[in-house]
């Protein structure tokens, strides 16, 4: 009785070790997705803003930079649905977005000036206490 004992107690703390081990690395997979994706992320934004500035004033390549940036915008957000973002982060990334550019929102018309949460179903509900 006393070998079973000790047997299920090793095969225990080996299987908590492995299990350790796993989250670790998977959260340091994670966060260097993310630092990727946000580098990608913020230098789409910013060539997408140098793009629209230039509206007025097409050049004769426009539609081609534009394919060419939608297309990598089209892998960035297909890579980023695979990470398995909520929806209460998207939420977060759509009120950071409105109060960056000082848009309004679609939903409920205010144009948000800090990262405070609302009751909005589209820019809002990203409270700790949210899901
Ligand atoms: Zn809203």
């Amino acid at each position: 009785m006393k070998t079973f004992v000790l047997v299920v107690g090793i095969v225990a703390i080996v299987e908590a070790l492995v299990s350790v081990w796993s989250l670790a690395a998977s959260w340091a997979e994670n966060l260097s997705y993310s630092q990727r994706s946000t580098a990608e992320n913020l230098a789409l934004s910013a060539a997408f803003k140098e793009l629209g500035q230039q509206a007025p004033n097409p050049p004769s390549d426009l539609e081609i930079k534009f394919t060419d940036l939608r297309s990598r915008d089209d892998s960035r957000r297909a890579g980023d649905a695979e990470q398995g973002v909520t929806e209460k982060e998207k939420r977060y990334a759509h009120h950071a977005g409105l109060v960056h550019f000082a848009r309004a929102c679609e939903g409920c018309k205010q144009t948000p000036i800090s990262m405070d949460s609302s009751d909005c179903k589209m820019c809002g509900n990203f409270g700790f206490f949210n899901f």
